[in-house]
């Protein structure tokens, strides 16, 4: 699906009342004509110069642009709330930020916020991260709700699915260096992730694949390390911690689980930024889900470890999110689980269905899906 300004330009409600198209107020000089001002798709794809051929005073064909994103140096821009759809489900990015902190409060049934994330990997390119994002927004707004949603696109496109995503929706990066910059080939820093056009303000750490693959093991101090400077620098951390199969099997999950965690202990005391990503590795990407009572046992240990080793008020407000082949079919039941606030999802964050997983936290309340 490509994001045909022709037939994704919403109308709006002008100051006046009168409808105008949002792409005329990008570029207030340049008439838009009718045929641009259906809508039935909101597009985040800024109208810049670039688009505007000649004289600057007619648009460039839409087949022209229908084609492919084009990406200028200009800053992305969101629509205002002045144009955004009336239908009440677009916010531009401040007013979901409002929302984000007035909407939801806890409750004795869900004293966290539920939290999402989507870890894409190292996949996808410029088309199918066009149609993911044109998919996903389509899904009625999170702004003010009880779920926070965060995708990880691959670094390279973190830019590129801001400028695509509906504001609602964060984009996090998947890795960050130990500090800030220098002679670091391949390296971005998490002072580059918060200074980013995508204003990003999460970042995974010591994801299984990280800690594990031959070209990359990243021991827990690693891990820590980034943790404490990724969060000195302002960001919020989805920690990921979990046992393989072998350290199952030998009754180590608390214990590796302890270490990771410790390791991390001994570097920060602030635990406000960070979300806990339980991620057993041999959930990941096997389509071997945990059950619920096994996710539900380990999270509750997680957070009885909290309690102990760094104090009651973390271990209650800390947000404990379930990662391993979670899907449509298997997050309600999860997600009801009273010491599991989310979720980290790979493979199935890559498709449309995704938004079922983002609904689940409604089960929490005992909401429909
Ligand atoms: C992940 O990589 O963090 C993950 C949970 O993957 P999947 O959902 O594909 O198991």
């Amino acid at each position: 699906m490509s994001c045909n300004l022709a037939h994704s330009a919403p109308s709006v409600a002008s100051a006046t009342g009168k409808t105008v198209n949002p792409f005329s107020l990008l570029l207030p000089s340049v008439p838009v004509p009718a045929s641009l001002s259906t809508s039935s798709t909101p597009c985040y794809r800024p109208s810049t110069l670039a688009d505007v051929s000649g004289n600057g005073t007619a648009p460039r064909k839409t087949s022209a642009l229908a084609s492919r994103p084009s990406y200028s140096l200009q800053a992305p821009r969101q629509p205002s709330k002045l144009e955004a759809e009336k239908d009440g489900r677009w916010y531009d990015v401040a007013e979901a930020k409002d929302l984000d902190k007035a909407g939801w409060r806890p409750t004795a049934k869900m004293p966290r916020r539920f939290f999402v994330g989507g870890n894409w990997k190292c996949n996808g390119n410029r088309d199918s991260i066009q149609t993911l994002s044109e998919a996903l927004n389509k899904g009625n707004s999170v702004a003010g709700t009880g779920v926070e949603v965060v995708v990880a696109p691959p670094a390279a496109y973190a830019d590129y699915t801001r400028y695509l995503l509906r504001p609602d929706f964060e984009v996090a990066y998947q890795n960050c260096w130990t500090g800030g910059a220098g002679a670091f080939t391949g390296e971005v820093s998490a002072d580059m992730i918060k200074d980013s056009f995508s204003e990003s303000k999460w970042v995974i750490l010591g994801h299984s694949e990280r800690r594990s693959l031959p070209e990359l093991k990243e021991s827990d101090d690693t891990v820590a390390i980034k943790t404490a400077y990724a969060l000195s620098k302002g960001l919020g951390v989805m920690l990921c911690i979990g046992e393989t199969l072998k350290e199952r099997d030998a009754g180590q999950t608390m214990a590796v689980n302890e270490r990771q965690l410790a390791a991390v202990a001994k570097r920060i005391t602030d635990w406000t930024n960070v979300v806990i990503a339980y991620e057993p590795v041999w959930a990941i990407g096997t389509g071997k889900v945990a059950t619920p009572e096994q996710a539900q046992e380990v999270h509750a240990k997680i957070r009885k470890w909290l309690a102990a080793n760094i104090g009651e008020k973390v271990a209650k407000s800390t947000r404990i999110i379930y990662g391993g082949s979670v899907n449509p079919s298997n997050c309600n039941i999860l997600a009801k689980q009273p010491d599991v606030d989310g979720f980290l999802v790979g493979g199935a964050s890559l498709k449309p269905d995704f938004l079922k997983i983002v609904d689940s936290w409604r089960r929490k309340l005992d909401m429909e899906v």
